[in-house]
């Protein structure tokens, strides 16, 4: 191989192992935050739960690379190759695309992870997959990427696919980022963040929180959902919102 060749692939690693970096500091930081704000809400609500909290951050850094080296990749191909549709001018395409596109990638990845998920609570496909993820009972807000590698290979193919077929704004994308990071972490760290009039209101019936996840971590088979309850309840398969044990935020 040439001196140009390995150059390249280096360069490409480095981009890998760069946001493999990245996306583990984000979910030390967010979960770790998180973590402690529900330390703080209910002081030893999780106390009995350290060897499963290791359990999580352990898988969880591991997804980390999952998802860190294809985007760290395609990042470099972004900036030296042009690989996907990302754009930064936002006269490039108009405005309202913004918005639509925004809405579009969460429908396409909440649409995307209710079939998937669906798919992995058939027994086998459970056992093989998606058995560490509700090995966290209850999970806590480490267990955001506590996945096994199969089950996060699933999850770290939704952006860059995106990235690569619809045109994207960076800020877009940052807020699709943003938005994955923090539903991920507080749908698991055992109550709800948002205010009651949103969750129990007319958005609440669309909108998927903590209150929802936590019957699928409780019950298995009911809300697969990830940010909206649209397939849940297309399908037959939304049993509403669940309660926390203990005196959750927002809830009776
Ligand atoms: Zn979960
Ligand atoms: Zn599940």
């Amino acid at each position: 191989m040439d001196h140009t060749g390995t150059s390249l692939i280096l360069a490409a690693v480095g981009a890998a192992l760069a946001m493999t970096l990245i996306v583990a500091v984000r979910y030390v930081l967010t979960s770790g935050l998180f973590a402690w704000l529900t330390e703080r809400r209910m002081p030893g609500l999780h106390r009995r739960l350290s060897p499963q909290v290791r359990r999580e951050i352990g898988w969880s850094l591991a997804s980390s690379a999952i998802y860190g080296v294809p985007a760290g990749v395609l990042a470099w191909g972004w900036k030296e190759r042009g690989w996907t549709r990302i754009y930064s001018d936002v006269a490039d395409y108009p405005l309202w695309w913004l918005p639509l596109s925004f809405f579009l990638c969460l429908l396409l990845h909440d649409t995307w992870f209710y079939w998937t998920h669906r798919l992995m609570h058939r027994p086998a496909w459970f056992r093989a997959m998606h058995a560490v993820h509700h090995d966290s009972r209850p999970p806590t807000a480490w267990a955001a990427m506590s996945f096994h590698p199969l089950e996060a290979i699933t999850g770290a193919v939704v952006v860059p696919v995106l990235v690569m077929v619809l045109p994207l704004h960076i800020g877009v994308v940052g807020l699709l980022l943003a938005v994955m990071t923090l539903m991920g972490v507080t749908n698991h760290m055992g109550w709800e963040l948002f205010p009651r009039w949103l969750v129990h209101g007319p958005a609440g019936r669309w909108l998927i929180t903590a209150s929802h996840h936590q019957l699928h971590h409780d019950r298995y088979r009911t809300n697969y959902g990830l940010y909206f309850r649209l397939w849940d309840r297309l399908c037959g398969t939304d049993g509403g919102l669940g309660r926390f044990d203990g005196k959750a935020a927002g809830l009776p």
